[in-house]
């Protein structure tokens, strides 16, 4: 392997320090202890293993989490009157709700009745737009932990050419918005994308966030280039389960400069920058300083 690895497991782990940091300081200083309040509506295994971690994670930190398990058959009046008291309850700086919702509620209706200086998933279209006009915003934690890998890589981003493969609104869209707030030269790709392979091999920069296992192989990458695979997909090979990303890693590691594994890359920063949302929520909300290297 010749691509240097960028170890989000331990990149995540001192974003987590950072806000333990942080939040000592508030509680210290300001009397103030940030809470993160979580809504689960339903029983989806994965959704409650995600929360769980949460929920583990923000106390490590030292914050207050707080949790709502509603029904699978909660009514979405309900569900939006859960998410009104916790606009108005003081002590809650950041609220989630879980995706995905049961299919009976309106998603979009639901992430916009979060009040967006609380909205720590950056989901809110308010957000959305600040960040798509380059304004203060709360930014998604995924398309966050990439950037904040990126930059501790290579310092300046500015003028690489980047390439983000898919354009979801909770990865592939923001993380544009936030390489070509850093300057990059900006591609997003997606499946209508003409001759893909030629696209990617001409960035300094890969972001893959597809959901299609190994899709993008060692001869796609130009030399040296820096590959950040958001892709979590679970494969059986040799009779085990097994979690891939988006890139092929093997071979792709071989003409890398740096590139992110799955597991231990992209991952575990994204409940860190959950964390790091939530801290800057809190001093924003009390109109202090925000803890530097946390926001984009
Ligand atoms: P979506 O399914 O919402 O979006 C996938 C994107 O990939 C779409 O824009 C789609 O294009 C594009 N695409 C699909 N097939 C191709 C193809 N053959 N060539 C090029 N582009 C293609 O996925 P998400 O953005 O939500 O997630 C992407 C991956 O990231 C998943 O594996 C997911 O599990 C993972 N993920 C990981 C997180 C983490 O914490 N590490 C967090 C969030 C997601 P089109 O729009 O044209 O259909």
């Amino acid at each position: 392997m010749a691509a240097t690895l960028i170890d989000g497991k331990a990149f995540a782990a001192k974003v987590r320090g950072q806000v333990a940091e942080h939040v000592a300081r508030l509680k210290e200083e300001n009397g103030i202890t940030p809470g993160l309040a979580v809504v689960l509506v339903g029983e989806d295994p994965a959704s409650q293993v995600y929360v769980r971690s949460k929920g583990k994670q923000t106390v490590e930190v030292g914050m207050n989490s707080v949790e709502h398990k509603l029904d699978a058959d909660t009514s979405e009046a309900d569900l939006l009157a859960v998410v009104e008291q916790l606009n108005n309850d003081p002590s809650i700086h950041g609220i989630l709700v879980q995706l995905p919702l049961p299919k009976h509620m309106n998603e979009d209706l639901v992430i916009n009745s979060i009040a967006p200086e609380k909205d720590v998933d950056g989901f809110h279209i308010s957000n959305v737009g600040l960040l798509g006009t380059g304004q203060k915003s709360m930014v998604p934690c995924t398309p966050l932990g990439c950037l904040m890998m990126l930059r501790d890589h290579h310092g300046s981003l500015s003028g690489m050419d980047a390439v983000v493969i898919g354009r979801s609104n909770i990865v592939g869209k923001p993380m544009a918005q936030l390489l070509l707030g850093d300057s990059c030269t900006v591609t997003i790709a997606h499946s209508r994308t003409k001759d893909l392979p030629d696209v990617v091999r001409r960035a300094d920069i890969v972001v893959a966030a597809v959901g299609r296992p190994e899709m993008v192989p060692g001869d796609w990458i130009k030399e040296g280039a820096t590959v950040i695979d958001v892709g979590i997909n679970r494969i059986e090979r040799d009779g085990k389960t097994k979690l891939v990303g988006d890139v092929d890693f093997a071979s792709a590691a071989e003409r890398a400069g740096a590139i992110t594994p799955v597991p231990g890359g992209v991952g575990p920063m994204t409940i860190a920058c959950l964390l790091a949302n939530t801290v800057t929520a809190c001093c924003r909300a009390n109109g202090l300083k925000e803890p530097e290297g946390l926001t984009a």
